[in-house]
């Protein structure tokens, strides 16, 4: 029976005022009966679109969702992950109003059918019912190949895992001393549970894979060290765009002020909110953040969390020209943050102390749309005020890393640094393969995972048909 009402089951969550004191997850899932009643709001369209054009990964969603229907969800678990091997955290992280949920019949006249929340729930659901499931992994049969992963983000852990599944012997090298990326030390916990990304991780380890973290290929060895000398027959490349770019204002080095990835790693990694690390991020009561993506949310309620009286979100275009999500921006504005728009700092001024005290920015104006697409934002002359704040957080985005790509020969960049591929994920360079956001540039965790296991796919191939050529 199909449940003809046009709008989703909302998902239970903490109120504003209660999760902004703590780093819990803000949404708590549905029940049961809630993904059932949503699930039968599902009308199975013939033509599939929040599938074949909304889902990067094309989980085939309808039917996933016809199992939540019928009450099967280990085999709606199934049919999800004949796709996606990180459902429990894309379900949490995709940007489904642009994604599945954008292309689902149902937002045509009433709200789309919430297949995050039915992702999710069936995630959780499968994990809840098999809490031995890690403990009864066992790596697949040795195929005798060996294989590198570089960088242990979700493009470096699906293409790890794939490799795995197919009897590769796989070690991934990581920068940091956790694996998992942005997974890990970027996206706050309230939104993406850390429990959840070491579950993944520790699968990975079941399945046989070695992490070597805390070394930098770049540095500590080149990717042709990784070939050469320990004789590894396919390289995959999946080191992110992490490289904070700069405002150039005069200011931006004076204490206090931070790139989002320093202070938002401070918080994930560093666990700097709790109480026995005091001390880590000095306490601030006026936080002001520059940037409109998700990334400036991020920071955001973070602040908010870190127990700041005055939160205010700094952006130099409209409301209508950020690049936040929706649900992200109408959080964020639950949780009381300001936003300060068509405003752009000039420069962040020091009090007596030489910790920043103060950030001097002018009023922009909308002008013609720009290469984005967007109005480019014209600044107001005489426009200049100054703002009282006691840290300042840039996030106005991130850029490649050269440090792989500079250390391996001949390796092919376009003019952003970005590692140009082919559609399976190869450079120029045979055998070194890579994916994410080192090749589009910063853009999500579901095209890192496709690209990832994309790559897995090509170096199994490159790897079959050299030793085939040589037998
Ligand atoms: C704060 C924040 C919030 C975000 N929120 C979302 C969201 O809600 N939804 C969404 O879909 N996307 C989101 N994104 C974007 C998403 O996280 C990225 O697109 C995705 O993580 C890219 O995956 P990746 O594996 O390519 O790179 P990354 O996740 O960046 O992982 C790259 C890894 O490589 C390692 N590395 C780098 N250089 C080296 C080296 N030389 N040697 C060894 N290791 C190296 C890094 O330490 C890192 O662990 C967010 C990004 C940020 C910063
Ligand atoms: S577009 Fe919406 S209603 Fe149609 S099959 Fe997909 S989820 Fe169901």
């Amino acid at each position: 029976m199909i449940n003809l009402v046009r709008t989703k089951n909302p998902m239970p969550e903490q109120a504003p005022q209660t999760r902004i004191q703590n780093f819990e997850e803000v949404c708590q899932g549905y029940t049961e009966d809630m993904a059932v009643r949503e699930a039968m709001r599902c009308l199975r369209c013939r033509t599939k679109p929040c599938m074949n054009k909304g889902c990067p990964t094309h989980i085939h969603i309808p039917d996933f969702i016809a199992k939540v229907a019928e009450g099967d969800f280990e085999a709606a678990y199934k049919i999800i992950q004949e796709t996606s091997c990180l459902s429990p955290i894309c379900s949490r992280v995709c940007p489904h109003e642009n994604q599945c949920e954008g292309s689902c019949v149902h937002g045509i006249k009433g709200q789309p059918v919430a297949i995050g929340s039915l992702e999710r729930f069936v995630s959780d659901w499968h994990a809840a019912h098999h809490p031995e499931e890690i403990q009864e992994m066992t790596p697949a049969s040795s195929n005798g190949h060996k294989a590198a992963v570089i960088g242990a983000g979700p493009a470096g852990m699906s293409c790890a895992g794939d490799l795995a599944n197919k009897g590769y012997q796989v070690t991934g090298y990581e920068t940091l001393d956790v694996a998992g990326g942005i997974l890990s030390y970027g996206i706050p916990a309230f939104r993406l549970p850390k429990d959840i990304v070491g579950k993944q991780i520790d699968m990975l380890k079941a399945k046989g894979v070695t992490f070597v973290t805390g070394s930098v290929v770049g540095k500590d060895c080149t990717i042709d060290d990784l070939i050469n000398k320990e004789g590894f027959e396919a390289v995959f490349i999946g080191t992110g765009a992490e490289v904070p770019t700069s405002m150039h204002v005069p200011g931006e080095e004076l204490p206090g002020v931070y790139t989002a990835n320093d202070f938002l790693m401070k918080i994930n990694i560093d666990k700097a909110y709790l109480p026995e690390k005091a001390g880590l991020l000095p306490h601030a009561d006026k936080i002001v953040i520059v940037g409109g993506g998700n990334v400036a949310m991020d920071a955001a309620r973070c602040a908010a969390r870190m127990g700041a009286s005055k939160v205010t979100v700094v952006y130099r275009r409209s409301r209508e020209e950020m690049p936040a999500c929706d649900a992200e921006i109408n959080e964020a504005m639950a949780e009381q943050i300001e936003f300060c728009y068509l405003t752009n700092p000039v420069a962040i001024k020091a009090g007596p102390d030489g910790r920043v005290c103060k950030m001097e920015c002018i009023k922009m104006q909308l002008g013609e749309p720009d290469a984005s697409g967007r109005r480019r934002p014209v600044p107001i002359e005489g426009s200049n005020y100054e703002m009282e704040t006691d840290c300042v957080i840039m996030a106005i985005g991130t850029k490649m890393d050269s440090i792989v790509t500079g250390t391996t020969p001949d390796l092919a960049t376009d003019k952003y640094g970005c590692i140009v591929t082919d559609e399976n994920a190869a450079t120029n360079r045979p055998g070194i393969f890579a994916g994410g956001d080192n090749v589009t540039g910063p853009l999500t965790v579901v095209k890192a995972m496709k690209a990832g296991r994309t790559a897995a796919a090509a170096m199994d191939a490159y790897i079959s048909g050299k030793s085939k050529a040589q037998q």
